[in-house]
């Protein structure tokens, strides 16, 4: 029975009424594809690109872009695929794209902004997408990291657009995107949270510190209220509103996040197995319980404590 188990073709991520919510991958280079897919990944929600430019001297050209997004969109044939355009900065630095030294680099010219002071990395970088896409046939999206204003989500739509990108997004993980959300959404084809940097910001906690690890907790309701606030723009506009962060790799918490409007859920391959048993065992309606639950909660702690009682308490 086992054996046929681990045979069995995997299913699509869904709640128990059948609601689908597309089990997505996150990866950092196209070798990791195969393992995705082999783990039930039904395409990729987060592409990190860094990997590409990162301990390079100069930025990669148009041409080596080009050919590393067509090996993963070719793996991914038919299949969506979400790319991230260079997150640089902060966590993330990079040797050319030095713009002097900031006391806080979490909140200084990273991620859209770097790129804005660099456009021709970013016209380089979407130009190449959009030759790899021409070349193929996955359904690619491409969305901007860091994105704090309604402003700049409308510049990156604009010029990825103008480049030949069919479907541009932001991801939400700065608490002002979240807040004006749809405002956002109107200016973009689809939102992406990522809760690593949202937990970051919002708790005013540096992901990267232990000393305050203890409040880097996606649970905290401060975190799921802006969440929600962003599901809730999704639903009112139609767009999609995925979820790339660790969060989503949380069984229990990525019933949560769909209960708050998230309508795919993207994550290390390695999870999607148990994200997709926990979602079964939840329709829509008790999975906006859930996220209520966790919601009404004073903190993170209780959140999930809450979460985890009223899940015990429907099996
Ligand atoms: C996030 O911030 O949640 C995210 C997915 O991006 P990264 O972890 O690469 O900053
Ligand atoms: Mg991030």
């Amino acid at each position: 029975a086992r054996a046929a188990r681990l045979s069995a073709p995997l299913t699509p991520g869904a709640l128990a009424d059948g609601t689908p919510v597309p089990l997505l991958a996150n990866l950092g280079s196209a070798d990791a594809a195969g393992a995705a897919l082999a783990a039930g990944a039904e395409g990729v929600g987060l592409f990190r690109t860094e990997f590409l430019f990162l301990d390079a001297a100069t930025a990669p050209t148009v041409a080596e872009q080009q050919l590393e997004y067509g090996r993963l969109l070719q793996a991914f044939d038919g299949k969506k695929v979400v790319v991230r355009v260079l997150d640089a900065g902060a966590d993330k630095p990079l040797a050319f794209l030095d713009d002097g030294h900031e006391d806080n680099p979490a909140l200084g010219l990273r991620g859209i902004r770097a790129l804005r002071a660099h456009e021709e990395i970013l016209r380089d970088q979407l130009s190449a997408l959009a030759a790899a896409d021409a070349e193929t046939n996955a359904d690619l999206w491409v969305m901007a990291p860091m994105v704090s204003t309604v402003e700049e989500a409308e510049y990156f739509s604009a010029l990825a657009h103008e480049l030949g990108i069919r479907v541009a997004g932001v991801m939400v993980e700065v608490p002002s995107a979240a807040l004006l959300a749809d405002r956002i959404l109107r200016a973009s084809d689809f939102a992406s949270i990522g809760t690593n940097d949202l937990t970051q910001y919002t708790l005013a906690a540096d992901r990267l510190l232990g000393t305050v690890a203890a409040l880097q907790s996606p649970w905290n309701p401060a975190v799921l209220r802006l969440i929600a606030e962003v599901g809730a723009a999704g639903r009112a506009s139609g767009k999609p509103v995925g979820i790339c962060g660790e969060a989503a790799a949380d069984p229990l918490l990525a019933v949560v996040l769909v209960g708050l409007g998230a309508t795919t859920l993207s994550m290390s391959p390695a999870a999607i197995a148990d994200v997709r048993a926990s979602l079964l065992r939840f329709d829509s309606a008790q999975a906006a319980a859930l996220a209520e639950a966790a919601l009404s909660a004073d903190g993170a702690a209780e959140a999930h404590a809450a979460a985890r009682a009223y899940a015990d308490g429907i099996r």
